[in-house]
């Protein structure tokens, strides 16, 4: 039998935009409130993607790091997922220069990416439209899912995982 391929993912985003959230609600379907925001860890999880065993390894990054534990990560990462709140439009405009840093530091590979807009719930305090997240995601070439760590109902923090995985899969 094949071996089951392996393929290493980062989250990043400015911190507070809900990246540990999101990677438990991911690997346990619940939702954790608070979660302690210096903390860097790693998961391991598996998952069938398209009738196929894949290991993930997930790196939850602080989002608070210097350039040089950045750039570290980055090396490290298969895939990437940049993570802004909707309503915090800070953490969207921090999205573009994460993605050249990361351009910068895989030149000349192409960067599996995926761009999740996170807190969908808090629609009334929005800062940052769909369209805009979309518009961004095209000028980016990735996919784009809006999302909420707390009210994930149709499974769209999954799907944004997923589909990361089969883009680094592709390449
Ligand atoms: P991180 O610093 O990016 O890892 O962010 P955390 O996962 O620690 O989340 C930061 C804060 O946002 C916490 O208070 C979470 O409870 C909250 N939070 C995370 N995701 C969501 C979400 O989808 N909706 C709402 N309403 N709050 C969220
Ligand atoms: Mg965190």
């Amino acid at each position: 039998m094949a071996k089951s391929p392996e393929v290493k993912l980062a989250v990043f985003g400015r911190a507070g935009v809900g990246k540990s959230a999101l990677v438990v609600r991911f690997l346990t379907r619940r939702f954790i409130w608070e979660y302690d925001p210096t903390l860097e860890s790693t998961y391991r999880h598996q998952a069938n993607i398209d009738d196929e065993v894949v290991t993930m390894e997930i790196l939850d990054t602080a989002g608070q790091e210097d350039i040089q534990l950045k750039e570290g990560h980055m090396r490290w990462g298969d895939g990437f997922i940049i993570v802004y709140d909707i309503t915090d439009r800070g953490s969207f405009e921090e999205v573009a220069p994460l993605r050249n840093l990361l351009e910068e530091v895989k030149k000349p590979k192409n960067v599996p990416l995926v761009l999740v807009g996170n807190k969908s719930d808090l629609d009334h305090v929005r800062q940052v439209g769909t369209e805009e997240g979309e518009r961004l995601a095209a000028e980016m070439a990735c996919a784009f899912y809006e999302c909420s760590a707390c009210a994930d109902d149709g499974g769209a923090v999954a799907e944004a995982f997923h589909e990361l995985c089969r883009e680094v899969r592709r390449r």
